[in-house]
């Protein structure tokens, strides 16, 4: 089985959902670089503060920053993992086989999740974080409306600072600029898989399960 990971998409493609289905059911433990600085800002560290001034606007933070954060992952977690949101950029990805190089290890497989643009619309709009245990969900989907408590834990639901239209513009425009490239530079390693991630969560897990070749 397939258990080094990369998770590739616009925003909103599904990729933590995605991640969160592979690690509860497939045990292979997941770093999300974007929850990942959520939580640096939630905690109150310098780095938090300083990837806040870019996310909050939409922009992609440095690469420096991106790769200190999986760099520092890697080392406390074992030879498997499932990155959700990163690499985002050439450079990134450039930086993770390094990363892995110097570990001997090497990536095993990148799955691409195509989405339309009016789905990630669609999916950003309804979009919401448990403010305690910091689940994603989906109005319409896993709770009723934005004002339901959060199904795992009861607590309020609250939408991200990034989650409007129009820093959603701003993130398309990174996401074309800096992170598609990667579909080709991934493709040309052999390393390519695109799954169609329109469908419902459980249809997607169901194709990334046949190309992980989960037996
Ligand atoms: P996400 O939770 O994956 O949607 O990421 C939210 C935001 O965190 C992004 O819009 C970026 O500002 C930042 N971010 C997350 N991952 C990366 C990355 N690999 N490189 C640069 N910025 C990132």
């Amino acid at each position: 089985m397939k258990r080094r990971i990369v998770l590739l998409g616009p925003p909103a493609s599904g990729k933590g959902t995605q991640a969160a289905l592979i690690e509860d059911r497939l045990g292979i433990p997941t770093v999300s670089t974007g929850e990942a600085l959520r939580n640096e800002k939630a905690a109150g560290t310098k780095l938090g503060e300083e990837a806040d001034r870019y996310t909050s606007q939409g922009r992609l933070v440095p690469d420096s920053i991106a790769i200190q954060v999986v760099g520092r992952w890697l080392e406390h977690h074992g030879h498997e993992f499932v990155f959700d949101g990163f690499p985002r950029s050439i450079s990134q990805a450039e930086g993770l086989a390094a990363l892995l190089c110097a570990d001997s290890q090497s990536l095993d497989v990148v799955c691409f999740l195509r989405t339309s643009e009016e789905t990630i619309q669609r999916r950003v709009l309804n979009r919401m974080v448990c403010e305690s245990c910091g689940r994603t969900v989906s109005v319409g989907l896993h709770v009723e409306r934005a004002s339901s408590p959060c199904p795992s834990c009861r607590a309020s639901l609250v939408r991200r600072s990034d989650d409007t239209l129009e820093t959603l513009a701003r993130r398309m425009e990174e996401y074309r600029t800096k992170t598609e490239p990667l579909i080709d530079y991934y493709r040309g390693r052999g390393l390519l898989e695109t799954v169609d991630s329109e469908e419902t969560p459980e249809v997607v897990f169901e194709e990334i399960s046949q190309i992980l070749e989960v037996v």
